[in-house]
């Protein structure tokens, strides 16, 4: 179980140990890469006196990304340190400069939880999506699609004649990195 009460944590702190499921870390609609199984939350929840609750530990999981280039599917080892700092939503909404000073004061990572409950997956999907690189390659040297046969040149090299340097329409590998590239620096 990955949502946590609040007050279910006891004062000496509570362990986590879950592996987890895509459907627990809300990846079920997830399109741009998918939870490979295996992956594993180890933490350890601590209350603090001000309604905060510091979570600690460990996020390895393994996600499934689809190459940028040659468009085959490959995993991406997630291996994360957790230390964030939970407060309650809408902590210090009324003063917020002192709310900022505070914050600032922790030099920690530190979000919201809604009302009383702390829901561990919404974390964990964040971590991933943090984790996840703008761009998604196979491997470095990845040789991508031919343009020109639509080989994937990393398993043969097709006899095709090389496509001119710079045209970037007929490089199908260029056109998939295009939209990403565009996407993510907005
Ligand atoms: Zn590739
Ligand atoms: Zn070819």
């Amino acid at each position: 179980m990955l949502v946590i009460e609040r007050s279910s944590i006891p004062a000496e702190g509570l362990e986590v140990h879950e592996e987890l499921k895509p459907g627990e870390v809300h990846l079920e609609v997830e399109e741009s890469f998918t939870l490979l199984p295996g992956g594993r939350l180890d933490c350890r929840l601590d209350r603090g006196d001000d309604q905060s609750i510091h979570v600690r530990g460990r996020l390895s999981a393994r996600l499934e990304l689809q190459c940028g280039r040659c468009l085959e599917p490959f995993a991406f080892p997630v291996d994360q340190e957790l230390d964030l700092f939970y407060l309650p939503h809408g902590a210090g909404e009324d003063d917020e400069e002192e709310d900022e000073v505070e914050l600032a004061d922790r030099d920690m990572v530190v979000a919201y939880y809604q009302g009383e409950r702390l829901d561990l997956g919404e974390m964990i999907r964040e971590q991933f999506f943090l984790a996840v690189p703008m761009k998604r390659l196979c491997r470095e040297e990845c040789a991508g699609i031919c343009p020109t046969c639509g080989a994937n040149r990393n398993a043969r090299a097709c006899a095709c004649p090389p496509v001119e340097v710079g045209n970037r329409l007929t490089d199908l590998g260029a056109a998939f990195d295009l939209p990403r590239g565009r996407k993510s620096s907005s």
